[in-house]
């Protein structure tokens, strides 16, 4: 089965920016963690955004 992942997720983060919406993203190197919003209040956008960069808060394991 060929691997359209990596191009697949591209072109979903595209759309989301067209759509007017946000993706977060996990600042440590292995991490997968996405978080996509439109619309929320600036509390919860600070929330999300505290939440996507803190791995502590999300990751399985330290
Ligand atoms: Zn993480």
């Amino acid at each position: 089965m060929p691997n359209i992942r990596p191009y697949a997720d591209h072109a979903s983060d595209v759309i989301a920016r067209l759509n007017g919406m946000r993706t977060l993203r996990c600042p440590a190197p292995d991490c997968t963690l996405r978080i996509r919003y439109r619309a929320v209040t600036p509390d919860e956008a600070r929330w999300l955004a505290a939440l996507a960069q803190d791995h502590a808060r999300h990751g399985s394991r330290k």
